[in-house]
C-alpha cells in the first residue's frame, strides 16, 4: 500500500471520508500528537488499530468528535463535568464517562466507560467534521515507540501500512492530552497532560490524582504498559549528577555518539557536548520532548537524559513522559 501525506484541502478530506467509510485508518493532526484513527462503530475498523500498532487489546482507546456534535449520543456526562466541557474544550482534556455502549466494543477494551476527546487542532475538527462520526485513535505511533508530532513521525512509524496521512504540521502541545475520569463525583486525573490538575480543581473544587489501590482493578489499563521508548541506549541522572553525565558522555564519545538531552538550564552546564535542549519553560519542554528524542534515535548511540529542575503543573505530564521514556517509572 502507498502511504500518502496530504495537506488538509477540501480534496483530501473528501478521501479521507472515504477511506473512513471503506473501514480504513487514517493518521490526523491534533494540537497533542498525531492521532491514528478509525470508524470507533466498526468492529474490524477498530481492530485495525490495535494490529496496526501492536497494541494490546486491554489498553482502550479515545473517541474523538468535532465541537459540535452531541456527546449524550454515546455517553452520560455527570452534570458537574459541564464547567469543565466549558472551560476546556475544545482542546488538550479527554473525558471518561459512563458508556451507552453504541461504539464498537473493541474501543474501550471491554470497560463500562468510553473516552472522549474534543480536539482544538483546525486540521483535527475539519477532519472530524468531513468525516461526522467519533473516530476512535491512539497516539500514531507503533506500541511502546515515541508518540509522533509530525507527519513524517508517523510516516516513519507507519508507511505502507496506511494509505493516509492528514498533515496538519507539527503538533506544537507536544504530549498526549490529559485523561480524566468524570465517572464519580470528582475528576480523577488517570494521565497528566498539557489541562493540569490545578486548573481543574480551579474550575470545579477539587481534582486528585488517580493512585491504583491494592487488589483494585485499574481505571485506566494501559497506563501501566512501557511507552515512549527512543530506539536507541539510554541512561538517566538526577538532576545533581552532572558529574557523573559527563563521564558516561566521554566514555561512549570514544567509540560512539552521545547525546544529552535537558532542560535549558542544564544545557548551560554540558558547553562542548551534544545537546537537546528541552526548553526553559513547562510548555516548551512538552512541545519539544518527543521531537528531541525522535531526532535523538536518528543520530545518537547513547542518549543521557537529564531530570528537569522545574516541578509540578504541566511538569507532571512532561515528567511521567520523560520517566517512562527513560525506562525510570
Ligand atoms: P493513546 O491515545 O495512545 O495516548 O492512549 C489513550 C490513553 O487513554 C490510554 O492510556 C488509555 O489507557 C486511556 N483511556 C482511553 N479510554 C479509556 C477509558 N475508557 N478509561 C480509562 N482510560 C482510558
Ligand atoms: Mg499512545
Amino acid at each position: 500500500m502507498t502511504t500518502r501525506i496530504l495537506p488538509v484541502t477540501e480534496a483530501s478530506l473528501a478521501d479521507a471520508k472515504q477511506l473512513i467509510g471503506a473501514g480504513e485508518v487514517v493518521a490526523f493532526h491534533t494540537e497533542t500528537v498525531y492521532g491514528l484513527g478509525a470508524d470507533a462503530m466498526n468492529d474490524e475498523a477498530v481492530q485495525k488499530i490495535f494490529s496496526l500498532k501492536g497494541r494490546p487489546a486491554d489498553n482502550p482507546l479515545i473517541a474523538h468528535v468535532h465541537k459540535d456534535y452531541d456527546i449524550t449520543q454515546l455517553v452520560s456526562p455527570p452534570a458537574w463535568t459541564k464547567r469543565l466541557r466549558d472551560r476546556f474544550l475544545p482542546g488538550p482534556l479527554t473525558m471518561v464517562y459512563p458508556s451507552k455502549g453504541r461504539e464498537s466494543k473493541f474501543v474501550s477494551s471491554g470497560l463500562p466507560t468510553l473516552s472522549v476527546r474534543v480536539p482544538s487542532s483546525p486540521a483535527a475538527q475539519a477532519f472530524l467534521r468531513a468525516v461526522d462520526r467519533p473516530i476512535a485513535a491512539p497516539s500514531a505511533n507503533r506500541s511502546k515507540h515515541v508518540s509522533p508530532v509530525t507527519a513524517q513521525h508517523v510516516y516513519d512509524d507507519f508507511a505502507g501500512d496506511i494509505p493516509l496521512i492528514l498533515d496538519g504540521g507539527a503538533s506544537a502541545g507536544g504530549i498526549e492530552s490529559t485523561v480524566l475520569d468524570c465517572t464519580g463525583d470528582i475528576p480523577l486525573i488517570l494521565r497528566a497532560g498539557l489541562v493540569t490538575r490545578e486548573m481543574i480543581a480551579a474550575e470545579v473544587g477539587a481534582c486528585e490524582n488517580y493512585v491504583l489501590k491494592e487488589g483494585e482493578k485499574p481505571k485506566s489499563p494501559g497506563m501501566a504498559y512501557r511507552h515512549y521508548a527512543p530506539r536507541c541506549k539510554t541512561a538517566f541522572f538526577g538532576e545533581g549528577d552532572t558529574d557523573a553525565a559527563l563521564r558516561l558522555y566521554r566514555e561512549e564519545a570514544r567509540a560512539g555518539v552521545p547525546v544529552i538531552l535537558c532542560d535549558h538550564a542544564a544545557a548551560q552546564t554540558f558547553a562542548g557536548c551534544r545537546v537537546l535542549d528541552l526548553g526553559a519553560t513547562p510548555a516548551e519542554m512538552a512541545s519539544n520532548l518527543y521531537a528531541h528524542l525522535r531526532t535523538a534515535e536518528g543520530c545518537a548511540t547513547l542518549l543521557i537524559g537529564i531530570l528537569p529542575h522545574a516541578r509540578g503543573g504541566v511538569m507532571d505530564g512532561v515528567l511521567n513522559r520523560m520517566l517512562r521514556a527513560f525506562g525510570q517509572q
